[in-house]
This record gives C-alpha cells, structure tokens and sequence, in this order.
C-alpha cells in the first residue's frame, strides 16, 4: 500500500493513481512486488533509482547516476504516469 512519496524530505501524501508517478520494484529471487509514488512537486525534480544495495532513492535529475546499470535482485519500472495529463495534452 502507498501512503506518501517516495522522497524522504517530502510530506505529501498518495490520493490518486492520476497524480505523479508511480513505480513498481520487483525483487529477485522473491519475486515479491513493491509499489512507490513520486508525488508531482518530486516528479519534477527527482528520478528513482534502485541503488547497488537495493534500496529505492531519489537522486535529482540530470544526475549521472539516472540512467544506472540494471540491479540485478530488483526490477524497477514505471506503473503509471501522468494519466490526466497525457489526456489534457
Ligand atoms: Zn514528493
């Protein structure tokens, strides 16, 4: 279950799957599924990564560590985006 977004510093709490983005994390071997939300304010201005130790972080954008070498006992990809937006655009 999501109740906030995934940025540690930030308060906002989950309400609607049409609002910022939110990524599922599947864990090897497990194959046990996890969900997080990235509010839209954090949207912005993050990207989430899975670091080497299979954690879920934020780090800004533009960083070099967005585009990162797959993790190899996590899976991490995009559950929704934006639905709203896409459909006013
Ligand atoms: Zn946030």
């Amino acid at each position: 279950m999501i109740h906030n977004c995934i940025h540690r510093g930030c308060r906002n709490t989950f309400e609607h799957l049409n609002q910022g983005r939110v990524y599922s994390l599947e864990r090897r071997p497990e194959g046990k599924t996890e969900f997080f939300w990235l509010c839209p304010e954090c949207e912005s201005k993050f990207a989430v990564i899975v670091s080497p130790e299979g954690e879920v972080d934020v780090v800004p954008r533009k960083s070099r560590f967005q585009v990162g070498p797959p993790n190899p006992s996590a899976d991490l990809r995009i559950f929704s985006a934006g639905f709203n937006r896409r459909a006013a655009a």
